[in-house]
């Protein structure tokens, strides 16, 4: 009788499993929580994509692990950035056999770039060109013969959630071409995101909107396209790169801006140095807040583009608008 029992219940389940069997999903890596998030999303039912710089780590500061090499080796598919942001991948990602489809992302099509800032204050140079945006913000312009580990154009493209579909469209089309089998699901998906980008794009407008003509100064200059979407004021940061970490006579002259701004505040990372921002303030009526844009301190997964993007705009609204 219970062998009977036992025997029914097992039919169903391998009729299940039979007819809703798809290809295996294929291994795909990703290198930045951000970019995981997407692809996560988009993979959702039919497999998890690896990450990379996992944890609280940087892509700015990373070193590669065993661990990640061997994933690379594995990957049907890999999706990064680009060489401007991750540094460390670029030699690895030539090393991989021609197997692997290697997606990268900064050359989808629709994005918005705009082009690496000079300087953390923003100080326009003066070289006699008028760099006035019109809007209150003066804008560096990047030379190239200026140098910097971030190329020609600000890398940190998904902090505007426009980007962040031009990105998902991107990873889409990639999915589909080298998993076919799941095409159906990566597309059905893909609309969903797509539809939740656009209802978070407005919600984060919202937040920020009330908060929007507070100069604040950031830790690393990553919030441009938050920036240039939103239309926040950043006045500067106190490292461009956070490979680089700031002397003593940039860390005076941030401190002098603070108190001839006015700044509200002055944004930490979790991942950085926060005795630099207590420096930065002491004396000036600026506060201390966080800003996590790399996501530092976020669990991975489909949600974590959406908690990022919120997380930035609660802290800059909280900050900016607590009375001195
Ligand atoms: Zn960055």
């Amino acid at each position: 009788m219970k062998f009977a029992m036992a025997l029914t219940l097992a039919i169903p389940a391998i009729f299940f499993a039979e007819a809703g069997r798809t290809a295996d999903a294929p291994v795909v890596v990703t290198s930045i929580k951000p970019v995981h998030s997407l692809v996560s999303a988009i993979m959702q039912g039919v497999g998890t994509p690896e990450l990379i710089v996992d944890g609280a780590a940087s892509p700015h500061t990373y070193n590669m692990k065993p661990s990640n090499a061997r994933a690379l080796q594995n990957a049907k598919v890999v999706f990064w950035v680009g060489p401007g942001l991750e540094a460390f991948l670029e030699k690895p990602l030539e090393a991989i056999g021609s197997d692997a489809g290697v997606a990268e992302l900064d050359k989808a099509p629709g994005l918005t770039k705009l082009k690496f800032r000079e300087g953390g204050a923003f100080e326009p140079h003066d070289d006699g060109e008028d760099h006035h945006d019109g809007d209150g913000h003066d804008h560096a312009h990047a030379d190239a013969d200026h140098g910097h580990d971030h190329g020609v154009f600000d890398t940190h493209l998904w902090l505007d959630p426009q980007n962040a579909k031009a990105m998902a469209a991107e990873i889409t089309t990639t999915l589909v071409a080298a998993d076919p089998a799941n095409a159906l699901t990566y597309q059905a998906n893909a609309k969903t995101l797509d539809d939740r980008l656009d209802a978070l794009d407005k919600e984060i407008s919202s937040i920020v909107s009330p908060v929007k003509d507070k100069p604040f100064i950031v830790f690393h200059d990553a919030y441009q396209y938050f920036e240039n979407r939103y239309h926040v004021r950043v006045a500067g940061s106190i490292t461009v790169s956070p490979e680089t970490i700031p002397g003593a006579e940039r860390i005076a002259e941030i401190h002098k801006k603070v108190g001839e701004l006015g700044a509200t505040c002055v944004f930490a990372e979790p991942q950085f140095q926060p005795r630099l921002v207590d420096v930065v303030i002491e004396g000036t009526k600026a506060k201390a807040g966080v800003l996590d844009p790399e996501a530092a301190t976020l669990d991975a997964g489909p949600d974590l583009y959406f908690n990022l993007m919120h997380g930035i705009a609660n802290s800059m609204k909280e900050c900016l608008s607590r009375e001195s």
